[in-house]
């Protein structure tokens, strides 16, 4: 299968995975950028894929449902636009032959969806809206720090090979609070220098993998003395990790 990631809006991608023939999209927040890539392509839509209920994320569903010969998949617990298949965790679909399990990642927004598909060569590939960013994850702007702790161990605990398709390219804004809160980490300085001259070459940064996630993306790493200790020096209460993750997100939220 092929996997695109369609630049839309400032920073977004609509993720496009394709067989030549057909094709589904994940989070169309615009419906320009797919409906070129399908004429370009000659490419029949037949699925989309929602994670969460954000304009940037649902905007281009109605738009699209014209040339749609497939189904509209979504949150069942958000409001998106209807028609479409609501999904709960534990749920699984078809998309192009391949299954897609879901997985509820509340958080962001608090019924948010992720889709994990084993089907597509040897290794998973998951599409993670807003929760998990490389070098960084979702604002919570509906769910509780313990929340998305939670739902950010559950992917992580994918295979380390596993894909990670994120709908933004927040990579180097990430990556800069991720040396500030763990300045000795050498991975995270090996993968900042990567992800520089890949945007320095109008290239995108993702997808990441599970495997990577772990070594450089401090709100994956909440368990490690270094991120235990930056946090504790930043207002978390205790050296837990859901009150490590807290303070890390409050951190960011008003981090330059
Ligand atoms: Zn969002
Ligand atoms: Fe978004």
């Amino acid at each position: 299968m092929n996997l695109l990631a369609l630049p839309a809006f400032n920073d977004n991608y609509i993720w496009m995975l394709h067989d030549g023939v057909r094709a589904a999209v994940v989070d169309p927040g615009d419906a320009g950028p797919v409906h070129e890539a399908l004429d370009a392509l000659r490419l029949q839509l037949s699925a989309i894929l929602v994670t969460h209920h954000h304009a940037d994320h649902v905007g281009g569903v109605d738009a699209l449902r014209g040339r749609l010969q497939g189904s509209v998949f979504g949150p069942a617990r958000e409001r998106i636009p209807t028609p479409f298949t609501p999904l709960s965790d534990g749920a699984r679909i078809e998309a192009l032959g391949l299954r897609f399990e879901v997985i509820d990642v509340p958080g962001h927004t608090a019924g948010h969806i992720a889709y994990l598909t084993h089907d597509d060569g040897p290794d998973p590939l998951l599409f993670c809206g807003d929760t998990l960013f490389s070098g960084g994850c979702g604002r919570l702007f509906e769910g509780t720090p313990a929340q998305m702790h939670q739902s950010l161990s559950r992917l992580s605990a994918l295979p380390a090979k596993t894909r990670v398709c994120c709908t933004h390219e927040y990579t180097l804004s990430n990556l800069k609070f991720a040396l500030a809160v763990e300045p000795a980490n050498e991975a995270l300085a090996a993968y900042t220098s990567e992800c520089q001259a890949l945007r320095a070459a109008g290239q995108i940064t993702l997808p990441s993998t599970i495997g990577r996630e772990l070594q450089i993306n401090p709100f994956l790493r909440c368990d490690q003395p270094a991120v235990v200790a930056t946090a504790m020096a930043h207002g978390a209460p205790n050296p837990a990790p859901v009150a490590v993750f807290g303070a890390l997100r409050e951190w960011k939220n008003h981090f330059r």
